[in-house]
């Protein structure tokens, strides 16, 4: 049993989808809730971006049907209509792997079995690597390096499945990604039911996905959403935590930052050194998205093409926010970093024009290169748990410990678990 009114006065520093997540959930339960935002607006790593009157995404998001939480979270708030659902197709040059609407696991089978671009044996190879999986129940003795997990996998395959996949999900290079984190996202997607794989696409902005309604929600049940309001520190006092220029206690204060802020907000609290080595033994990857609009919308045959093989871009048809917008994004470090904006811009022009043939005037663009978007997916990387030896203060956020690499599920997750955990404590206190 939990009892909302139990648990006292909440502080949220953050406003990201784990802080959001977490503020919903706590203000379902009656919970007094106050959200920090040091930005202007909510969202944090996934926001909208005013783009000359348009609202831009800060990078293209993508979502698989396997994000529960994340479509639990959006059903609650009514924007799920805003998602657009599809059988996984994925479209690279010279490979196309789409999974028809069978029950598992027949959809992959017969998926595999269609698959264009692989030899009779590169699709043995894929079904053995799948049995091998299964067969550890996708638990790994010992975690490892992507590339060496995949090492016996038939290089075609690495390059136009195993590997597009792994990097687009762990946005981490094969050579750096945990094979374990690799392991569970198939599990829990390709390798899970029917609709587990299915593409989930935004077709809104990010900041109507979530940001505006959760806010909304959260006023409407007497929360307050405070935007511009950076927290320096947190301490203990004799009734319980205390905000940095902030003149009122909190029973609990959830730390839902971006994990490269977490530790300095947890100073104040000697017993939380563990929780600090943690996290500075994390590293970060980036991401960049250039956004295309042309005179007219191109033809995409699907709404989202891969234009190469293994570390390469994809390119997402986005008329949902104006005709003719495209955004084109390239997940992981690596040398298109090192590109002056311009060259980047024809280098991704040319592929997509090879992908979909002649392509409408270009009429204005935009790079947006967002420098640590993820914590790099390492193998053997120690998350902290949501619950610090600090009573009354959580940890929310993508990083928190959980299967899943730096995505909107693995964050919505940790703000539900977090609001969980303060929810189960409550009447026990
Ligand atoms: C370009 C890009 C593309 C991505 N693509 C995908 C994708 O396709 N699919 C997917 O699932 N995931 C994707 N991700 C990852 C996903 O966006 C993140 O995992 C998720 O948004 C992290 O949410 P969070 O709440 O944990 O952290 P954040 O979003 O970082 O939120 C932290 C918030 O805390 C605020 N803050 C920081 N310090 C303070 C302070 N002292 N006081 C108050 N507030 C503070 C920040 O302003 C921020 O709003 C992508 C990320 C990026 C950047």
């Amino acid at each position: 049993m939990s009892c909302g009114s139990c648990a006292g006065p909440t502080a949220i520093l953050g406003g990201g989808w784990a802080g959001l997540a977490c503020a919903v959930e706590l203000a379902a339960a009656g919970v007094p809730v106050t959200l920090f935002e040091s930005a202007k607006q909510l969202g944090g790593r996934a926001r909208s971006v005013d783009w000359r009157g348009i609202p831009i995404d800060n990078g293209q998001h993508l979502m698989v049907g396997a994000y529960r939480a994340t479509l639990r979270l959006m059903q609650r708030l009514g924007t799920a209509r805003l998602l657009e659902r599809r059988p996984l197709d994925l479209r690279v040059p010279g490979f196309r792997l789409a999974l028809p609407r069978l029950p598992a696991p027949w959809h992959l089978a017969a998926g595999l079995l269609r698959a264009e671009g692989l030899t009779w044996s590169e699709k043995r190879a894929a079904v053995r690597f799948i049995q091998h999986l299964k067969s550890l129940r996708f638990r790994l003795p010992q975690d490892l390096p992507a590339d060496r997990f995949l090492r016996n996998q038939p290089a075609t395959l690495v390059d136009r499945l195993w590997g597009p996949i792994c990097i687009a999900a762990l946005n981490t290079p094969l050579a750096t990604a945990s094979a374990q984190v690799f392991c569970n996202v198939l599990r829990d997607s390709l390798m899970g039911a029917r609709g587990d794989s299915d593409l989930v696409m935004n077709r809104a902005a990010m900041g109507r996905l979530l940001p505006e309604a959760a806010a909304a929600f959260i006023t409407e049940r007497g929360g307050d959403v405070r935007l511009s309001h950076r927290i320096e520190g947190v301490r203990s006092d004799c009734v319980g935590l205390r905000l940095a220029g902030w003149d009122e206690s909190f029973r609990n204060v959830v730390i839902a930052t971006h994990p490269a802020h977490a530790a300095a907000l947890t100073t104040g609290f000697p017993a939380l050194a563990g929780v600090r080595a943690q996290l500075a033994a994390f590293t970060w990857q980036p991401i960049a998205t250039l956004w295309l609009r042309f005179a007219a919308p191109p033809g995409f045959p699907f709404p989202m093409l891969g234009l190469g093989p293994g570390q390469a871009p994809w390119a997402f048809e986005r008329n949902d926010l104006a005709p003719g917008m495209v955004a084109i994004v390239e997940s992981a470090d690596g040398p298109h970093l090192r590109l002056p904006p311009e060259a980047l811009r024809e280098r991704y022009l040319q592929r997509l024009a090879e992908a979909i043939g002649p392509l409408p005037a270009l009429t204005d663009w935009k790079l947006i290169v967002e420098k640590r978007a993820t914590w790099a997916c390492t193998p053997g990387l120690d998350r902290p748990d949501p619950a610090t030896p600090q009573p009354g203060l959580y940890l929310a956020g993508d990083y928190t410990a959980g299967p899943y690499p730096a995505t909107l599920e693995g964050a919505v997750r940790s703000g539900v678990e977090c609001a969980a955990r303060i929810l189960a404590g409550a009447c026990s206190k």
